[in-house]
């Protein structure tokens, strides 16, 4: 790939930079200028910069995915109680022992998801980095819109 060919331009800034990770959101306004200005400059920082953006929204993505997923198999759990009940006094297996086994694992790794997603939104620019992506896309699919449907909106 090229962007381990790429050097940074200005190695002061891009160290900051890198120990930002590249987020320069919580910065003040006077300060970014510069840093936006070496970002527009810098392949190298500007792709490191894309790069970590889109690692925070992966990041994100993947623990809702397994809040969700852990959340699903609880609710499949709940349902499946009654039948699991009578295969298991067929068989004359310790069922409630293994059913609460598998609840308190489902509600460990929900809240695990949880905490994990909470952590990346808090501690990553992933939120409104996500924000910005779904505006984009928003803007472009109204840019596509025939002319017909955008003259029926009000402006
Ligand atoms: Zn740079």
């Amino acid at each position: 790939m090229s962007m381990t060919k790429t050097r940074c331009t200005d190695r002061v800034v891009g160290s900051i930079l890198a120990s930002w990770r590249y987020d320069i959101s919580g910065i003040s306004p006077e300060m970014r200028k510069d840093y936006e200005q070496h970002l527009a400059e810098c392949a190298y920082c500007s792709a490191r910069q894309k790069f970590h953006r889109s690692l925070d929204g992966a990041l994100a993505l993947l623990t809702s995915l397994s809040a969700l997923f852990f959340l699903f198999a609880l609710a499949v759990l709940r349902h499946i109680k009654p039948f699991e009940n009578m295969a298991f006094s067929v068989l004359g297996l310790d069922n409630p022992s293994i059913y609460t086994m598998l609840v308190a694992a489902g509600v460990a790794g929900l809240c695990f998801s949880l905490i994990a997603l909470a952590l990346v939104l808090t501690t990553t620019p992933a939120s409104s980095y996500l924000g910005g992506l779904a505006a984009e896309r928003a803007k472009l699919i109204e840019e596509r819109l025939p002319a017909a449907i955008k003259s029926l909106r009000p402006r």
